[in-house]
């Protein structure tokens, strides 16, 4: 067996092992392999579950062997972000507070991926409870981007993004609260996507900010983002915001490949002054391509949007504060002090000052103050009203078109270290992706292209009313069909790494 197994997409990867062309064991161990000799240089994953892993790989070429109906992921493996919860094995979200839990449940998330036999082979690195843009506020390690190891993968989700664009695995789930799926896709040229709020069970998903928080694939093509999409949605009644209602086929949509009859919205305050030069050359270039494609393109204006950042940082961390008060010392992971002489709150206090990092702590000071007596109204209630205004934005913007389209992020993937000093910079990276977060409407962020001057790669995000996912789709795949062949092929061989 000479072709490399690590190359193939998933749904290549499936239908191989379909048709008996190799086993999910094989595909699963041809992963491992490359994970093994270079995710020392990516630092990608905190935890490989490479028994179980095998073993679930067995079970799918028993089922090939007696020619069993397949889920459409049969065999594949997956990476998963360590802020799911998956029965028995350590699940950290990046935080000291959690190291060594072993949650005793499975998410939803994941109980559906193993219902479909997908391959988890493991925990990946993220920013400590998803809370930042580089994954740098990870207490573990910090992860590199493959086209540029001096750089970040992004984040919150970059152990996902990275260990995708490695080819470490053809998919990965990531979460999105503010862009923590869209932002790390596209400085690392792959595929995210953060799907209609609700549409995927939260259930397992160790909390952020409830009502924003939303899981969704991380693929290199937009038919394996599909394809995972459908695999995790579906209404789940452990998740009180979970929605009962389906959408139509995301994979059907993923296959069209004209906009004819679209009309297609430009975003008029994302995407100018102050941004990268190269970002908004691509950007500007994605729209000749979809207009070619057959789309009406149209400036559309989201006045509200230009709050979204400040609404976003006090909604995001007051319920941050109160959802993080159950790492108490008491009941997971961590616990400092307990020698029998100390009080519980000594000890609470102990464990919460060693256990969680300065960003965190940042988040639940912020968060606290914002909802503290006195202040509510002020800040946490504004900031509701506003998102309010946010969201009437978007509902009034879909009276006019079908999808709106920005740059994901104003940069493209910055040098490790150069904004951990500096949060407001590191906020700034989730101008674009805010809004729709804040909205809970789908979006997602397809490559186009390297910047010219520092040859990284550049996002589009697209945007489409809740419930209307597939319309993500189908721009997407246009989008990337008019440019022939991903742009993370370029770095297959990853000649920089081997
Ligand atoms: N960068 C944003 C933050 O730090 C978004 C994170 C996310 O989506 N989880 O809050």
């Amino acid at each position: 067996m000479s072709e490399d197994l690590t190359t193939f997409s998933a749904q290549q990867l499936a239908a191989k092992i379909k048709n008996k062309d190799v086993t999910a064991s094989e595909v699963t161990q041809a992963h491992f392999d490359r994970i093994e000799k270079l995710d020392k240089k990516i630092e990608s994953f905190l935890y490989l579950d490479k028994a179980a892993a095998l073993e679930q790989a067995k079970r799918v070429d028993k089922k090939v062997a007696k020619n069993e109906t397949l889920s459409p992921l049969a065999g594949v493996p997956l990476a998963l972000k360590d802020v799911m919860t998956q029965r028995g094995v350590p699940t950290t979200c990046g935080s000291k507070i959690l190291e060594n839990w072993r949650p005793p449940y499975d998410s939803t998330v994941v109980k559906r991926l193993k219902e479909n036999d997908v391959i988890i082979l493991g925990k990946v690195n993220m920013d400590e409870f998803a809370m930042g843009s580089s994954t740098e506020n990870s207490a573990y390690q910090k992860t590199k981007n493959p086209w540029d190891l001096s750089r970040i993968p992004g984040g919150s989700s970059g152990g996902s993004s990275a260990a995708v664009a490695s080819f470490f695995a053809p998919l990965a789930i990531g979460t999105d609260t503010g862009g923590s799926i869209r932002q790390p896709a596209a400085v690392c040229g792959i595929v995210g996507t953060k799907p209609t709020y609700g549409t995927v069970s939260r259930y397992g998903l160790i909390a952020f900010a409830s009502s924003l928080d939303q899981a969704g694939p991380i693929t290199r093509s937009v038919m394996d983002a599909a394809l995972l999409n459908e695999v995790i949605a579906g209404y789940d009644p452990l998740d009180s915001t979970s929605i009962n209602q389906s959408t139509a086929s995301l994979v059907a949509a993923a296959n069209t490949k004209d906009l004819k009859g679209m009309k297609i919205g430009v975003i008029k305050e994302l995407g100018g002054e102050g941004w990268q030069e190269g970002v908004v050359a691509n950007f500007n270039q994605s729209i000749e391509t979809l207009k070619q494609l057959g789309a009406e393109v149209v400036e559309i204006s989201l006045p509200h949007s230009l709050y979204a950042l400040a609404v976003y940082y006090l909604i995001a961390p007051s319920e941050a504060s109160s959802n993080l008060a159950r790492f108490d010392g008491m009941r997971y992971g961590l616990r400092v002090g307990d020698n029998g002489e100390k009080d519980v709150e000594a000890v609470m206090n102990l464990t919460r000052a060693q256990g969680f990092g300065p960003e965190v702590k940042r988040r639940i000071i912020l968060g606290t103050y914002a909802l503290s007596t006195g202040y509510y109204d002020a800040y946490y209630g504004q900031a509701q009203k506003v998102r309010g205004l946010i969201a009437e934005d978007f509902k009034a913007a879909f009276e006019k078109v079908d999808v709106l389209v920005s740059p994901t992020s104003p940069t493209t993937a910055w040098k490790l270290g150069e904004r951990v000093d500096n949060p407001l910079a590191m906020y700034l990276a989730d101008l674009a992706t805010l809004p729709p977060s804040l909205a809970g409407v789908p979006a997602i962020s397809v490559p186009i292209g390297l910047a010219k001057e520092d040859q990284m790669p550049v996002g589009l995000q697209i945007i489409a009313p809740a419930m209307q996912d597939h319309k993500n789709y189908q721009v997407a795949s246009a989008i990337e069909a008019a440019q022939g062949g991903l742009l993370i092929d370029q770095i297959k061989d990853l000649a920089s790494l081997v």
